[in-house]
């Protein structure tokens, strides 16, 4: 590590102690971006760097709320209102129970860099609970979504801070939050995205990050001209993004044979595609089950814990969590022949792992790139908002493609200009970081 980098990082993990993640993530994000402060010493001088991993406001809640026993049970919620200097702070609530400062911290640090790569304007930000709405009833989560936004409300707003979903948060708690928020103001406005069609969501909302992770995918094989068809996929989770990456990935050809939860992972040689498919959506979204149920249905290999990587495949697309894949699984994937890995969770690939991949000029899609679609149709979801007015699913799509195909191109051609061709972690880190940080110069010292 250089002096640069080693400064840096001594005031982070100074400052913010016991949050590995965001230092992490932060790391990451610095040693991508010395060539460029080499380059601009002005970034230097005004401290952007140090502005920027500074968040703008951390609000911290308490949420309590009566559980079906009449029992109160007391959660903490939180709000990272990172970065304003594009837009509206922008990004998820989950609610899961490993849910900390520091882990909201990361994500919302990486979100202002995927933003910008978007190219719409929406700042950076992060929120939620350590609430686990596992194993709750819906009447347990409506009550906890009120209380939630009973604090939140005051400090979100649709030219403030526009929340959206992220792990434990989909369309069900969405609705709660939105139809509390609604109460307390008085006022139908957009201030929460992946709402419902009927109320101000979009089209293709839901599908976004999935479908744009494999868009992605698809851009990184061009370049070595290969397409998904007839390619084996290990994808992991069984949520949101892990459902529409394998609906999209079955639709170009290519054969997804994984999926995971936090208990165990499914392996189905044959592919989970048509009445599978459905099957899984239905399990994970209605009944809210676990996926041994599925191998216990179609009769495929099931087994607990971790290993989803010891899979034989050609790409891989981790959309469980954080540092779901770590330096052995890589170089397990490495050796049984993977060429391209797209994140679609975020940071789910450990340093370690990211250097396997990198060594191995493994065609390597870093979550800030290849997950920033399901932000990019949240931005769309505004646009609609905005002009009280809806584009059809074909438009959406559209807008999406084009988005994922121009972050590739950005991401590509910023990894060539400072000296890392091929390197898309240096490329979305860089191309992101640059618009944010001339934005910052012209914006003053605030
Ligand atoms: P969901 O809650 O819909 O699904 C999460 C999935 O990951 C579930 O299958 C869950 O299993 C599994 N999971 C959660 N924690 C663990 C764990 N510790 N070990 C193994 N599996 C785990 O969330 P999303 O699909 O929305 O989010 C998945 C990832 O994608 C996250 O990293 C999120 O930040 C990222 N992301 C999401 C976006 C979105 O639009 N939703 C946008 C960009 C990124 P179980 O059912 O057992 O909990």
């Amino acid at each position: 590590m250089s002096n640069f980098v080693d400064a840096i990082m001594a005031d982070v993990k100074a400052k913010n102690a016991a949050q590995p993640e965001f230092h992490q993530a932060v790391q990451e994000v610095v040693e991508s971006l010395e060539p460029v402060i080499e380059k601009h010493p002005e970034y230097k001088e005004a401290k952007i760097l140090e502005r920027i991993i500074e968040p703008e406001r951390v609000i911290m809640f308490r949420v309590p709320w009566v559980d079906d026993q009449g029992q109160v049970q007391v959660n903490r919620g939180f709000r990272v209102e990172f970065n304003s200097a594009i837009g509206p702070y922008k990004g998820g609530l989950r609610f899961n129970p490993s849910v900390n400062l520091g882990i909201l911290k990361f994500l919302g640090f990486e979100q202002i860099f995927k933003n910008s790569l978007t190219t719409l304007p929406m700042g950076g930000g992060k929120g939620g609970s350590d609430f686990d709405p596992q194993g709750k009833s819906d009447q347990e989560v409506m009550r906890f979504c009120q209380s939630f936004m009973s604090e939140l409300f005051r400090h979100i707003g649709p030219n403030t801070d526009v929340p959206a979903g992220d792990i434990g948060v989909g369309g069900r708690e969405i609705g709660f939050m939105f139809g509390q928020y609604k109460k307390l103001r008085n006022a139908f406005e957009g201030i929460l995205t992946g709402k419902g069609l009927g109320w101000g969501g979009s089209l293709i909302r839901p599908e976004a990050t999935g479908y744009g992770c494999v868009y992605f995918v698809e851009e990184m094989l061009k370049t070595q001209g290969k397409s998904l068809d007839g390619l084996k996929v290990a994808v992991s989770g069984s949520g949101n993004v892990a459902q529409y990456a394998t609906q999209k990935v079955n639709q170009l050809g290519g054969k997804v044979v994984t999926l995971s939860d936090s208990s165990g992972f499914i392996v189905d040689n044959d592919g989970i595609v048509g009445e599978k498919w459905d099957y899984i959506m239905n399990l994970k979204n209605i009944r809210r089950g676990r996926i041994k149920e599925y191998a216990d249905k179609f009769g495929c290999e099931y087994h607990e814990g971790t290993g989803i990587w010891n899979t034989k495949v050609d790409v891989a697309i981790p959309c469980a969590t954080q540092n779901e894949l770590d330096g052995d699984s890589a170089k397990t994937l490495v050796d049984n022949g993977c060429f391209c890995v797209s994140e679609g969770a975020n940071m789910p690939s450990t340093p370690d792992a990211v250097d396997v991949f990198l060594k191995n000029k493994i065609l390597f899609g870093p979550g800030k790139a290849a997950n920033a679609g399901g932000v990019a149709v949240s931005g769309l979801e505004m646009s609609q908002n905005s002009m009280r007015f809806s584009w059809s699913r074909e438009e959406v799509d559209e807008k999406l493609h084009r988005i994922m195909k121009d972050i590739h191109t950005a991401s590509i051609d910023a990894a060539d200009k400072y000296g890392t061709p091929g390197n898309y972690v240096n490329g979305a880190n860089i191309a992101g970081f640059l618009k944010i940080a001339n934005s910052m110069m012209d914006q003053g010292i605030v």
